[in-house]
């Protein structure tokens, strides 16, 4: 990813999404804001019992980076489900209910996830000019919703899924993603025939230190290569996926990480959001 900062506001980027014309697309860090104590600094997330003012200043800087109002930033409420909504033109700065994912082909409505180890999967249509944003915790890359968030934009926007360029953000890592049996088991059918892709034993993963003996009760869960294998099964191809390969758990000088702070601890948000038609248009 490509870092990049702007009035204090820290954040990264996909090189293959920053490369499109009409497109905003980053993901913010915990550095160019205004909270304090575990929060410190860049917090977007309201429900952490960080300082409502705070968040609210936060926010409106993230917002500020795409040169976009912070009214118009649109969230889903996140309940680690799988459905995925629908944003119109008059949704801007919504709240969606129960929703995990978003989609839009309206220009000038950002999108926003966020996070604290969970994923945020970013989905880019160039040829419809459409969008989509993705919250993959365990619970969601099992539920397949970056599937689902690639089919909802073929149902509701004509997109080719072999079009889409696909982002899959900063998330706690296989190095540092230790889980038990309820998530192997669901994993294990989630990924039948290829669940030693996702499921790694703590020696095998890429970095950190861990326990010498296999415990069969004990895996580490590889949601980068999960969700690789979810958007690979919903058509997009394998060169148009770009996985970030940030752990947010290695790197909480950067990221917020649940699990690595014991859940004192922020959000940072994927934003992506559509500009409006340049006017010499690239219709192919
Ligand atoms: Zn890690």
């Amino acid at each position: 990813m490509i870092e990049k900062e702007q009035d204090g506001v820290r954040y990264v980027a996909f090189e293959s999404l920053a490369a499109q014309q009409g497109l905003d697309a980053l993901v913010t860090t915990r550095h160019g804001g205004v909270s304090t104590g575990h929060f410190a600094t860049l917090n977007l997330g309201g429900r952490t019992g960080d300082e409502r003012e705070a968040v609210r200043t936060n926010r409106a800087r993230a917002a500020g980076v795409i040169h976009a109002a912070p009214t118009w930033l649109t969230f889903g409420q996140q309940v680690h489900g799988a459905r995925v909504s629908v944003v119109a033109n008059e949704n801007r700065g919504d709240v969606f209910e129960e929703t995990d994912a978003l989609v839009t082909n309206a220009a000038l409505v950002p999108l926003v996830i966020l996070t604290a180890d969970c994923a945020a999967i970013f989905l880019f249509d160039p040829v419809q000019r459409a969008v989509g944003i993705a919250h993959a915790g365990w619970r969601g890359t099992v539920a397949r919703i970056a599937q689902r968030t690639v089919v909802t934009m073929r149902d509701r926007f004509g997109s080719n899924p072999s079009d889409v360029i696909a982002g899959i953000g900063p998330s706690i890592g296989p190095c540092c993603y230790e889980v038990g049996r309820e998530v192997i088991d669901a994993a294990t059918e989630a990924f039948e025939g290829r669940v030693e892709e996702v499921l790694v034993e703590p020696d095998m993963a890429s970095a950190g230190s861990f326990r010498a003996s296999v415990n069969e009760d004990k895996k580490h869960f590889d949601l980068w290569r999960a969700n690789e294998l979810v958007l690979l099964d919903a058509g997009v191809r394998e060169e148009r996926i770009e996985t970030s390969r940030l752990c947010t758990a290695c790197r909480t000088d950067v990221f917020y990480s649940h699990r690595a702070e014991h859940g004192n601890t922020g959000r940072f948000g994927g934003i992506v959001m559509l500009h409006e038609p340049v006017l010499e248009s690239h219709h192919r």
